[in-house]
């Protein structure tokens, strides 16, 4: 399965200057809402993410994804593992699982994501699940930029992976995009301007 080739023919690989949510510059931006607008396509990514748990012997009861980015991503995956799919969101800032979503003592949970940067968001939704007794089993999204380290790639994390070394981390394809402080970034010193990425039709 060639996912970069799946993120180009749906125009959700970007070229251009982009301002990344930590502060950071890139040439390039992943979409992956442009991908996941079709349901086919998702479904297909999901199915061969599934095949790769199964293959690892993880079980799990429940996906859980943080919200905006990871629910589509979680919600195909718990599909294609036939098991439940929930949610956490951000309450002031904190990852809170609301709308009534359970977690049962000792359920295992898949935290899954649409990217994996540093792997951030993904931890905090782990802390709450495992806060409420939950077992995280595996971490899963559909691509790895590149920090953390993905299960067969035979890659070292970096050290700004924040996923923990202990729990196994599944995704469709590597993505290393170089990174750029803001005041050491080749487009900004040709003069452009970063734009923050789904801004101005991207
Ligand atoms: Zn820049």
């Amino acid at each position: 399965m060639n996912i970069e080739l799946i993120y180009k023919n749906a125009g959700a690989y970007l070229e251009g200057h982009f301002l990344l949510s930590s502060g950071n510059h890139s040439r390039y931006y992943l979409q992956s809402a442009k991908v996941l607008e079709n349901p086919r396509v998702a479904a297909e990514l999901a199915v061969e993410l599934a095949k790769q748990i199964k293959l690892a012997g993880i079980k799990a009861d429940c996906v859980c994804a943080p919200a905006l980015g990871g629910i589509l991503a979680g919600y195909e995956l718990a599909r294609a593992l036939n098991i439940r799919s929930i949610f956490t969101e951000r309450v002031e800032g904190k990852m809170t699982l609301r709308r009534g979503f359970e977690v049962k003592e000792g359920e295992q949970f898949i935290i899954c994501e649409d990217i994996i940067t540093t792997g951030g968001s993904a931890l905090e939704t782990a802390k709450t699940i495992a806060q409420m007794g939950g077992k995280i089993v595996a971490f899963a999204a559909l691509a790895n930029r590149g920090f953390c380290a993905r299960k067969s790639s035979g890659k070292q994390a970096k050290p700004n992976c924040q996923l923990p070394y202990d729990v196994p981390f599944f995704a469709l394809a590597d993505f290393e995009f170089e990174i750029f402080s803001a005041d050491n970034c080749p487009m900004c010193k040709l003069g452009s301007q970063a734009v923050k990425p789904g801004s101005r039709g991207n």
